[in-house]
């Protein structure tokens, strides 16, 4: 394996299998594929579970807040719009971005040879 950590990550973050960067890692919204269809590399084993949901969360969370306490501020809009506004704009990105997390996620639990199913010591 010669490609770097930041490459894998990006291959996944735009969708891209993590082993050759053309073929698609996930299909119908979230689901991996069962193998790259360019390199036939196997992907479909790995779980991410809740890893790409935890990031999207916490990258939404950090974008949304910050900008409604600024538009609130600044404006002090009616509240009833305001809220529908800031609803509609979290769920937007979570839309945009939970398929990009969990693309990455698929491709570093790839890169460390992680499948999701490895067990904790009691
Ligand atoms: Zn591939």
């Amino acid at each position: 394996m010669t490609q770097s950590l930041a490459t894998t990550l990006y291959r996944g973050f735009i969708g891209r299998c993590p082993r050759c960067g053309q073929g698609r890692v996930l299909f119908a919204y979230l689901r991996v594929m069962p193998e790259c269809l360019i390199c036939h590399e196997r992907l479909g084993h790995i779980r991410a579970d809740d890893g790409p949901a935890y990031f999207t969360l916490f990258a939404v969370a950090h974008v949304v807040v910050p900008g409604a306490l600024w538009v609130e501020q600044a404006w002090s809009p009616p509240m009833g719009p305001f809220v529908a506004a800031t609803m509609a704009a979290a769920l937007t990105l979570i839309g945009i971005l939970l398929p990009a997390f969990k693309g990455a996620t698929v491709a570093l639990m790839w890169r460390l040879r992680l499948k999701g199913d490895e067990h904790q010591g009691d």
